[in-house]
Parts: structure tokens; sequence; C-alpha cells
């Protein structure tokens, strides 16, 4: 019998856009904590911001910082780390992505060589992270504890930015326009940290079937690794195309919830008929 693991995106996926509660999904969760489905986090965000929130899920799985930056294991007795990964307090920390003090100092160059008006998190106090994010304070210093991605701003009218992109690129790093920033960072994407996980995965559980949700372009190469990618309703319309694809019928954690049960639901009885079958 296979197992299932279920990798997900936070922002916009399980986490509701508009005020960042996960309330509509958290029977889902229960149900997936009860019957030992591991949720593995897979976002944007900080470790700081996720080991927050999943702790507040109740969580012990995996999870995966800054767009794959990095995959967190907890160090427990009896299990072994991914090739690579180095303890970290109380984790096994695998390193995907480039280390902070680079990205910040390759901007800070290529800022000056382009002579933009460039901003980054690294250049901004606690209560300017919080008014350009909509983030409580203490929320925007968990933000702001940053490893592998720095978001900044242009602050001149650009029309223009291939030149940035350009530099980024000769130096190895690549940016890309989030939902409100841009981002710098190394080569890292979910897809690879998720392939890392589902290879762990096999090791310790054998077979297993994975579920991969999220809502927007940096969650595409995570939805590309699953046997069951799920792309969450937003507001933008994203034509995708993959194998076993489901557009949920709501946004956020709402649709979360109805497509995991049901996923749930239909593996299960497939795993059992294919059993019935082979007796
Ligand atoms: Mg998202």
């Amino acid at each position: 019998m296979s197992s299932i693991v279920i990798f997900s995106d936070l922002d916009g996926t399980l986490l509701s856009s508009k005020d960042y509660s996960w309330k509509d999904a958290e029977e889902a969760i229960e149900i997936c904590k009860k019957i030992e489905i591991p949720i593995v986090l897979v976002s944007s965000k900080t470790r700081a911001e996720i080991e927050l929130i999943r702790r507040e899920m109740g969580l012990s799985d995996p999870f995966v910082s800054e767009n794959g930056g990095a995959i967190f294991i907890e160090a427990e007795e009896g299990i072994d780390p991914p090739k690579g990964a180095a303890l970290d307090g109380k984790y096994f920390r695998l390193e995907l992505g480039t280390p902070y003090s680079r990205l910040v100092e390759t901007l800070k160059r290529i800022r000056d060589e382009l002579g933009w008006d460039i901003k980054g998190f690294s250049d901004m106090t606690i209560e300017e992270i919080s008014y350009l994010t909509g983030l409580d304070l203490s929320s925007a210093y968990l933000a702001s504890l940053r490893e592998y991605d720095e978001p900044f701003i242009i602050l001149d009218k650009v029309e223009d930015i291939s030149p940035l992109l350009e530099k980024a690129k000769e130096e190895g790093l690549k940016v890309f326009r989030g939902g409100r920033f841009y981002h710098i960072q190394g080569r890292n994407d979910k897809g690879k940290a998720v392939e890392i996980l589902k290879d762990w995965y096999r090791k310790r559980k054998g077979s297993i079937i994975s579920i991969a949700l999220g809502d927007s372009p940096n969650d595409f190469p995570m939805l590309e690794k699953a046997d069951y990618p799920v792309l969450i309703l937003s507001d933008k319309n994203y034509s995708l195309s993959m194998p076993n694809l489901k557009v949920s019928r709501y946004k956020g954690p709402k649709g979360w919830k109805e497509e995991v049960l049901d996923l749930i639901k239909r593996i299960c009885r497939r795993e059992k008929d294919d059993r019935d079958k082979s007796r």
C-alpha cells in the first residue's frame, strides 16, 4: 500500500490571501494528522514565519522555506537526513539556495552599476516592511529574517527591467516578480526541493503518492513533480496543462480542503480496488 504525502504552498493556497487564516482547511488538516498523511509546507516565506505557522497548525513534518532555498527536517532519533544535509539546531537543514549575504551584496552591486533606486528588505526598517506587506510588526520581523531570498522594490520608473535580469543571470542568480516585490535568489525552486523530499519519503515509507497544491507560477515546478497536482483557484487565470491537473472550485483554504479530502478518498478507493484485483 502506498503512502500519501502532501506538499503545499501557503499564501493564497492553505492560507487565505485576505487574512492569512487557514480556518477553512482545518477539518482536512486534522484528518491528515489523524491518518498520518504528512503535510509538507513549501513556501516563499522564511524559516521563522513557517515555524510559527506549522507550530500553530500542530504539524511536525519537514518544510521548505524561501521558494526552495532550504529543506528543514526535525532531527530525531532514527531519522536519516537527505544527502548533503547538515545538523542545524533541532533540524537537519539541506541548503539549496544561495546564502543571503551574497544575494544582498550582488543586488547592491547591480544597483550601483545600473544607477537605479533599488531598495531591498535589508535596507528597510521593520516598520517599512510592515507598511509594504500589510503584515503586523511581529510578522514583519519574522519576514525580515531572510536566508535565501531578497525581496526588493524599484523606486524609479523603469520600463524595461531586462538589464537587471541580465546582470543577475551573469552572477548565476535569478530575478522574478512576486505579488508585491521583485525577488533575487539562486537557482533553487520548489520543484527541486519536492523531488528531494519525495526520494526521502520513498526511502522511509516505500512507495508514495504525492499531492501538491499551489496557486502561483512559483508553485508550477512543484506541481509538475506531483502525482496529483492541484492548482488552487485565484484571481489570476493561469492556463496550465499537466497530467492529472485539477483546478480547485474554491480559492484558498476552502479549495484546499475540498480537493485534499476528495483526493484522499479517490486514492484510497483506487488502492483498495487494486488490492482486491490482485487477490
Ligand atoms: Mg501562493
